[in-house]
């Protein structure tokens, strides 16, 4: 049987949404409301924010919407009427639902933190298209996951602008020429790697890209949440701030494409034009390039293998004068270091970064500790770990308890001597 993909490229794609009332799940239901033609939203997933849910809802017309607690399942159907019966469905086992459901061919996976995990391996596992937003996913464990795709011949999409920007930049050069495509059209990327030459991933470098160590150790939340090109979720734009963000993707990269840590560069580019980078063996480089628009990278991934039109704003070439480009500074940004060194390590050491930062990010949203305090607190809690090789599914949950745990001691710590 063919896979989903090449059943589905000219009909309609039929999709169910993780994370809908998030910042990229938003953003996906804009994409999927300017192609009604290419596009079903079969059902739909919502953690917080619930009260954009009744009129994605009304718009969309899901068959099955599945929220976080039976409360706030009651609290939805007490908003009235949606005009038709959706099924209710509640908690992981929801999520789970969704992306098995056999009337789904796609499966974006925009939930945040941990809670994006097992409906991915699940998905995987029925054989869907998965999108992935939620890069903790292929962090925490890149291994089970890229092995659940190997195995369902299912490739996975990024949706990080900058993964995008190097899947796009890979795309046609991954057949070697003697050998066919794969039977269901799609590329694959690892037949690539002897290509590529290093991967150059670009970073606004944040609202702090020149502030010194101790201009950042006065640095307050709304600061930090004023992210100067993007405009994301609260975890991602701290996240971008300390460059966490950019280290994850370096961890998320690795996975992707297939290639070692020593391939792949960060480069600091403060306009977030260039997207990302792809150099060959012959110094060929090749960039995807557009302005600063999620719904771009969103739209590639839930339209491949096609790539659709869009009226979104357009790179201004007379207006854009200057390019910027950068080396990072790991001393004032450890974050980076921090995850080029727990990528190398392997293991279970993505996995305590990625839950680490998540609840550093969290203290520093509750002011317990401060922006200088989050590569410190998640630097003492790797310092801690007891790695586990090769881990499952059940070491990786254990582990990433542990984490958080041991960043709350941290914290608590920190804290203290705060004060
Ligand atoms: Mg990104």
């Amino acid at each position: 049987m063919l896979p989903a993909s090449a059943r589905k490229v000219w009909g309609l794609k039929r999709i169910a949404l993780l994370g809908s009332t998030g910042s990229i799940g938003t953003q996906t239901l804009d994409v999927v409301g300017r192609h009604p033609e290419k596009f079903k939203i079969v059902g739909l997933a919502a953690g917080g924010r619930g009260a954009l849910l009744p009129a994605q809802i009304r718009q969309f017309h899901p068959a099955k919407v599945s929220l976080a607690t039976a409360e706030a399942v009651q609290a939805l159907k007490a908003q009235g009427d949606f005009g038709y019966r959706p099924a209710f469905l509640k908690g992981p086992e929801g999520l789970l639902e969704l992306a098995t459901d056999p009337e789904v061919d796609l499966v974006i996976v925009a939930t945040s933190g941990q809670h994006g995990f097992a409906p991915t391996l699940a998905a995987l596992a029925a054989g869907k298209e998965v999108a992935l937003a939620n890069k903790e996913v292929l962090i925490m464990a890149g291994e089970l996951v890229t092995e659940a795709a190997r195995r369902s011949g299912t490739q996975l999409r990024p949706i990080d602008s900058e993964h995008s920007a190097i899947w796009q930049s890979l795309r046609g050069e991954t057949f070697s020429g003697d050998r066919p495509p794969l039977p269901n059209g799609e590329e694959n990327w690892s037949e690539a790697n002897p290509k590529v030459q290093r991967l150059i991933l670009t970073a606004s470098g944040g609202p702090f890209r020149t502030f010194t160590r101790e201009q950042m150790a006065g640095v307050t939340v709304e600061q930090a949440m004023k992210h100067p090109n993007w405009n994301m979720g609260p975890k991602i734009t701290i996240d971008s701030a300390t460059l966490f963000n950019k280290g994850l993707e370096v961890i998320e990269a690795h996975w992707l494409f297939g290639l070692d840590y020593a391939k792949i560069d960060v480069v600091v580019h403060a306009e977030s034009i260039v997207h990302s980078m792809v150099e060959f063996v012959d110094g060929s480089i090749k960039a995807q390039l557009g302005t600063p628009d999620m719904r771009l990278p969103i739209q590639y991934a839930i339209g491949y293998p096609e790539r659709l039109a869009s009226d979104y704003p357009r790179l201004d070439w007379t207006k854009l004068r200057e390019l910027h480009f950068e080396l990072p500074d790991t001393e004032r940004f450890p974050a980076l270091r921090l995850a080029y060194e727990a990528g190398q390590k392997g293991a279970t050491y993505p996995t305590v970064l990625a839950a680490a930062d998540e609840e550093a990010v969290t203290f520093f949203h509750e002011r317990r500790i401060s922006y200088l305090g989050i590569p410190a607190l998640v630097e003492h809690v790797l310092e801690r770990h007891n790695a586990i090789t090769h881990p499952s599914l059940e070491d990786i949950a254990e582990v990433d308890k542990w984490a958080r745990a041991a960043a709350a001691e941290e914290a608590g710590r920190m804290s203290l001597s705060l004060k």
